[in-house]
Parts: structure tokens; C-alpha cells; sequence
């Protein structure tokens, strides 16, 4: 399941560095979570890291993305598929080629 952040957020800033997924953001008014991102913490912690910080508990469940812990899985292993896809391997530079001798008159 993704979570969200209710109206009671206090925007204590303690909750958006912790998420493991960068899945929180400030919203207009209050900090959100996008829950094409959040995991429930599910492949990082045993807990949601979130919650476990918010000095006000306004962090449940969001009704609009029940997940199975499976799926929850799943999404995390699409995210960090896509960070490592996202990498790309040096490329190979091409020698320089040698500077030009101006020998001889
Ligand atoms: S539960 Fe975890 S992944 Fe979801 S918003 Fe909170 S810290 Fe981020
Ligand atoms: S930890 Fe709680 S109160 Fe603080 S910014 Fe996050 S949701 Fe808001």
C-alpha cells in the first residue's frame, strides 16, 4: 500500500529525507507522497520510515493504492531496475590525437 500525508502535517521536514524512495515532496500546502513511489518502505526497511518519524502520526494508509505486500515488491524492483538503467557506463573517450610537430623549415 503507498501512503499519504493528511492535513495534520506539520511540515517538520523530518519525513521527505528519510524515504528511501525520494517518494515525499512538498505539496502546495503540505508534504505528499507519490505513490507511484512509495513502497510502504517494502525492499528498504522492515518499517515504513516515514511513520516511524512523524512527531503527528498523519501518515496512513492511502485507500486509493492498496497494495499486496507483492506488489509492493514488485514496484520496488521496477525503481531500482529504473536507477540502474538510468546509469550509463563511461564511454570510451577516442586517444587525442598527437600535437602537430611544425618541425622543419
Ligand atoms: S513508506 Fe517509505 S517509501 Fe513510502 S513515503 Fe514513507 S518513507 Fe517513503
Ligand atoms: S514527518 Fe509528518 S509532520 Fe513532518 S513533514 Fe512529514 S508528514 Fe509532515
Amino acid at each position: 500500500m503507498a501512503l499519504m500525508i493528511t492535513d495534520e502535517c506539520i511540515n517538520c521536514d523530518v519525513c521527505e529525507p528519510a524515504c528511501p524512495n525520494n517518494a515525499i515532496s512538498m505539496g502546495e500546502e503540505f508534504y505528499k507522497i507519490d505513490p507511484a513511489k512509495c513502497t510502504e518502505c517494502v525492499g528498504h526497511f522492515d518499517e515504513p520510515q516515514c511513520v516511524m518519524l512523524c512527531p503527528v502520526a498523519c501518515i496512513p494508509v492511502n485507500p486509493a493504492h492498496i497494495e499486496t505486500r507483492e506488489t509492493l515488491m514488485q514496484k520496488y524492483q521496477r525503481l531500482t531496475a529504473g536507477s540502474i538503467a538510468g546509469t550509463t557506463p563511461s564511454a570510451t573517450e577516442p586517444a587525442s590525437p598527437p600535437p602537430a610537430s611544425t618541425a622543419g623549415a
